[in-house]
C-alpha cells in the first residue's frame, strides 16, 4: 500500500527559537554559540547572509558580520519547543518517530478525514503562528524522499513528491543527498562518473559494489526512489541510544557496575558519533534483586558527541540511582535529547577547548581502529576491570580494613572505612608529559566533579608536589601526597595529611637516596612493619593521612 510520509525540519531551530522567545531579535543577524567551545551552533537567516554557517568559530563570524549577536544556548528551552512542535504532529497521528531535536517524521496513511497535503500545512502554519518559529515539511511515499523533499529548498519549504514521480525528482540530484554519502564518497563517486543520483541508479550493483561496499544495494535501491525503512513510533517522543546489562550473579560492587556503565557510554557514543549527532541528556537505571527499580537523570549543559564528557557524572547517577543496599540484577545507559550535529570546536582557544579538541581527535582514531581491528584493539582503564569478576563486598565489610596513622610519632592502628581508590601517578605526566593529565588539570578536574581530596602518587620520589599543592588550593580541594616504595618486592603505598608528615616522608626518602637506593637500617626497620601490617591486614593503607 502507498504509504504518506511527512518530514518535518525547522529552519535554523536554535535561532528561530531565540527569535521567537524574544522579539528585539527578529529580523537581526543572530546566532547560537556553543558556550564552551566557541563555535557557532546555529545561525538564524539574517546572519547566513553574511556568509555564516554552522559550525564556524565565532571568532570567524564576528569578523563576517561584527553587528552579530551571539547567545548561549539555552538547550533547555529547545527542548521545550521541540515538544511543543512535534505536540502538533501528534495532534494527527500517533505514528510520530522524531530524529532530533527538530527533526522527524509522521506518518499520515492511515487518516482519511482530511487529504495529507491539508494536514501538513495545518501543521506547519500551526507551529508558524503558535511558535514563531518556520518549519520545512517535504512530503511523499517514503522516508528518503520527504526528508530530502523537505532539505532541498530551506527555509519554510513545502514540497510534495506525488507517488509515482520518486525517481523524476531524485535523478537529477547530486549523489550527496543520498543517505551514507559523506564527501569522500562522493568525490570517488564523481571520479567514476556518478555525479548525479540518476547516474548511480543506471549503475549495475555488482559494479556500484566496487565503489561502495556493501552498502550498493541499499544505496542503489535510494537512488530508484525506494526507501522501504518503516516509521517507529517511539513511545517515548524521541530517539534515543541505549543499553542494558543483566548480570549473571547478583552485583554489589559499585566500581565493577561503574566500569559497566563506561563501557555502554563507549558504544553508544561511538553510535552517536557514526550518525553525527550529539546528546545532553543522561539515565541511569538499577534494578535491584527483587525486581524493583530507580533511576536518576542529568542534563549537561551543552549536547556532547565525546563518552570522555560523562564518565565523571556516571559515578554520581549510579550512587543517586542506586539508592536501597540492595544488590543488582540489571543496569541500563541512556541517552537522550539527541542533537543533530556536534558541537565540537574549530578554534581552540582555552586549555579546556583544547584538551576537548583532543579527546575528539582521539574518539575518531579509536572510532577507525575498533571499526578496522575490533572493538578490543583499544581498551580503557574501566575494560580492564571488567576482565575480572565483580567483588563480594557484602562479604568484604564484614571484614573492616585497618587504616595506620604514623605521622604524630606513635603508630596508630584504626579501622578504616572500606574504601577503594587508584593511587594517580603523576609520574606518568612527567614521562609523557601532555598526553596524561598534569597535576593542574587534575585539581582543576577535581573541582568540576566536586571530588573533596585528591592524592597523588610518584614512584620513590614526590615530584609534582609543589605544582599541585598550589592548583589543588587555587581549586579548593585538598591534596594529598603520596609516594610508592617497594618493600622486599611487594609495592607500598605511603600518603602523608600535613607538612609534618610531609617533612617525615621527604626524610625518609632522602636517607634513601642516600643509602644508595636502599633505606637506611631505621627507615628498614620501619617499612619492614608497616610492610607486615600491611599484610596482616590485607589491603592497602595510609600512611599519616585520613584521605576524607
Ligand atoms: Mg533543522
Amino acid at each position: 500500500m502507498a504509504r504518506t510520509i511527512v518530514h518535518l525540519d525547522a529552519d535554523a531551530f536554535f535561532a528561530s527559537v531565540e527569535q521567537a522567545a524574544d522579539t528585539r531579535l527578529r529580523g537581526k543577524p543572530m546566532a547560537v554559540g556553543g558556550e564552551s567551545r566557541g563555535i557557532i551552533a546555529s545561525a538564524s537567516y539574517e546572519a547566513r547572509k553574511f556568509g555564516i554557517y554552522t559550525p564556524m568559530p565565532t571568532a570567524r563570524a564576528r569578523k563576517l558580520c561584527p553587528r552579530l549577536i551571539v547567545l548561549p544556548g539555552d538547550y533547555e528551552r529547545y527542548e521545550q519547543f521541540s515538544n511543543w512542535m512535534f505536540g502538533y504532529a501528534y495532534d494527527f497521528t500517533p505514528d510520530v518517530e522524531q530524529t532530533s531535536i527538530d527533526e522527524g517524521y509522521f506518518d499520515l496513511t492511515s487518516n482519511h478525514k482530511k487529504p495529507a497535503l491539508e494536514i501538513a500545512l495545518t501543521i506547519r502554519k500551526a507551529i508558524g503562528q503558535s511558535l514563531k518559529i518556520s518549519v520545512s515539511e517535504g512530503i511523499a511515499s517514503n522516508k528518503l524522499i520527504s526528508q530530502i523533499a523537505s532539505k532541498l529548498h530551506k527555509p519554510a519549504a513545502f514540497q510534495n513528491v506525488p507517488g509515482g514521480q520518486e525517481k523524476q525528482f531524485l535523478h537529477s540530484l547530486p549523489n550527496k543527498w543520498l543517505p551514507g554519502i559523506g564527501p569522500k564518497t562522493a568525490v570517488r563517486l564523481n571520479a567514476a562518473g556518478l555525479a548525479d543520483i540518476g547516474q548511480i541508479a543506471a549503475t549495475p550493483v555488482d559494479l556500484l559494489s566496487l565503489l561502495l561496499g556493501g552498502q550498493a544495494p541499499v544505496l542503489r535501491q535510494f537512488a530508484n526512489g525506494i526507501d522501504e525503512r518503516p516509521l517507529i513510533p517511539a513511545r517515548e517522543p524521541q530517539k534515543t541510544f541505549s543499553q542494558q546489562e543483566t548480570f549473571n550473579e547478583d552485583v554489589t560492587d559499585e566500581e565493577y557496575v561503574e566500569a559497566v556503565l563506561r563501557r555502554m557510554a563507549d558504544r553508544l557514543f561511538a553510535t552517536v558519533r557514526e550518525e553525527g549527532r550529539s546528546v545532553r541528556t543522561l539515565t541511569v537505571k538499577v534494578r535491584y534483586n527483587d525486581r524493583d527499580e530507580n533511576q536518576r537523570a542529568e542534563s549537561l549543559r551543552e549536547p556532547t558527541d565525546l563518552e570522555t564528557d560523562v564518565y565523571g557524572r556516571l559515578r554520581g547517577l549510579l550512587g543517586e540511582a542506586w539508592q536501597r543496599r540492595v544488590s543488582l540484577r540489571m543496569v541500563s545507559l541512556k541517552l537522550s535529547n539527541v542533537y543533530d550535529g556536534v558541537f565540537r570546536s574549530e578554534l581552540p582557544l582555552e586549555t579546556a577547548a583544547k584538551n576537548h579538541e583532543a579527546r575528539e581527535r582521539l574518539a575518531v582514531v579509536l572510532d577507525e581502529l575498533r571499526r578496522n581491528k575490533g572493538w578490543s584493539v583499544v581498551l580503557r582503564g574501566h575494560d580492564l576491570r571488567l576482565r575480572d569478576a565483580p567483588r563480594d563486598l557484602a562479604h568484604e565489610h564484614a571484614q573492616p580494613r585497618l587504616r595506620i596513622s604514623v605521622n604524630r610519632g606513635t603508630p596508630r592502628v584504626t579501622p578504616a572505612r572500606a574504601t577503594t581508590y587508584v593511587p594517580l601517578r603523576v609520574r606518568s605526566y612527567y614521562t609523557f608529559l601532555d598526553s596524561t593529565l598534569s597535576p593542574a588539570a587534575i585539581a582543576d578536574c577535581a573541582k568540576q566533579h566536586g571530588i573533596p581530596a585528591v592524592a597523588l602518587t610518584d614512584i620513590g620520589n614526590l615530584h609534582g608536589a609543589v605544582e599541585f599543592a598550589q592548583a589543588a588550593k587555587r581549586a579548593g580541594i585538598k591534596p594529598i601526597f603520596g609516594t610508592e616504595l617497594r618493600v622486599n618486592d611487594n609495592p607500598l603505598l605511603l600518603y602523608v595529611e600535613s607538612a609534618r608528615g610531609y617533612h617525615n616522608l621527604n626524610r625518609l626518602l632522602s636517607q634513601k637516596a642516600e643509602m644508595g637506593g636502599r633505606a637506611s637500617p631505621r627507615a628498614q626497620t620501619f617499612l619492614k612493619r608497616r610492610e607486615d601490617q600491611r599484610r596482616r591486614s590485607s589491603s592497602r593503607f595510609c600512611f599519616g593521612c585520613r584521605a576524607r
